[in-house]
């Protein structure tokens, strides 16, 4: 059975991009009879706003969607440092007390998540004991190496080569989260059942540290549809904090001010969007 998600993180309000997003999945799963879930991705603590799951379900019932929620990361860290452990102990995670500062100074070119890590403290092996609050990152040659060559399907794109190295030594443990968003969302997706995983073309390049994870922690293999993103004039995707409010492209202040949101959502399925905003697959990945 087909089992989809949308994963929204309580940070900002939903926009547009978000109700296409989760459209996009509910009806993938219905098409083929499957299940479609509802999942808070409230791992980050410092800007995580409890309050904003409530709207995120009023948004999607507005929408005319209909869910299943399963548990919010929040309620799963156990499940994350067990995974880490398994990780550490197969020699795969060094600590990294090095700051934001510092990597962008020494940062070995740019990856998809920003500044590649030189890998400063696998060079120097700081010991967790000594080194006060840590981050915990994958040695990345060393992954690849372990799992060997690996491939994954995307239902647009076709087949794709693994190429997680092009991140460098991705953070799995972070310092002030109690797990990075690729280790939860790898393990909430196996957790969860989920056999397609839907989101935005945006998050495209991160399915290669999912894939390696998913190896290297012997977890199902699900295929992937990376979905087109909502763009502003600019060609930049819709952001949470900019375009949910002043542009109007909101969907709790469209629904608060009386919208219809199934006529939105109909609207939205057959790429009818407002003016100044297209479907591309987005400039910055
Ligand atoms: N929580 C992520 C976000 O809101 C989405 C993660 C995913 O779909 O894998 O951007």
């Amino acid at each position: 059975m087909i089992v989809t998600r949308f994963a929204p993180s309580p940070n900002g309000p939903l926009h547009l991009g978000h109700a296409f997003s989760a459209i996009v999945a509910q009806d993938l799963a219905r098409e083929w009879g499957g299940r479609f879930l509802l999942r808070i991705e409230d791992i980050d603590g410092s800007r995580s706003r409890p309050e904003l799951a409530a709207d995120f379900r009023a948004d999607l019932a507005w929408l005319g969607l209909e869910w299943e929620e399963v548990a919010a990361q929040s309620g799963r860290l156990a499940s994350y440092r067990a995974a880490a452990e398994r990780l550490k102990a197969d020699g795969l995670l060094y600590p990294c007390n090095c700051t934001r500062a510092q990597i962008a100074a020494a940062a070995n070119g740019t990856g998809p998540d920003g500044p590649v890590y030189p890998g400063t403290c696998r060079a120097s092996g700081i010991s967790e004991a000594a080194s006060g609050e840590v981050a915990w990152r994958l040695d990345m040659a060393a992954a690849v190496r372990r799992a060997g060559p690996l491939e994954w399907i995307d239902e647009r794109a076709g087949p794709q080569r693994a190429t997680p190295e092009i991140f460098g030594d991705v953070v799995l443990l972070r310092k002030e989260a109690p797990a990075s968003y690729h280790l939860a969302a790898t393990l909430d997706d196996a957790a969860d059942g989920v056999t397609l995983v839907t989101r935005g073309r945006d998050l495209f390049a991160a399915t290669h540290v999912h894939r390696l994870l998913q190896a290297l922690l012997g977890l199902p293999v699900p295929t992937w549809h990376h979905h087109p993103l909502l763009l502003d004039e600019s060609g930049a995707k819709l952001a949470k904090r900019r375009d949910s409010g002043a542009l109007g492209f909101g969907l709790a202040e469209r629904r608060l001010a009386g919208g219809d949101g199934r006529a939105l959502a109909d609207a939205l399925r057959r790429h009818a969007l407002p003016a100044g905003i297209s479907l591309g697959e987005g400039l910055d990945r």
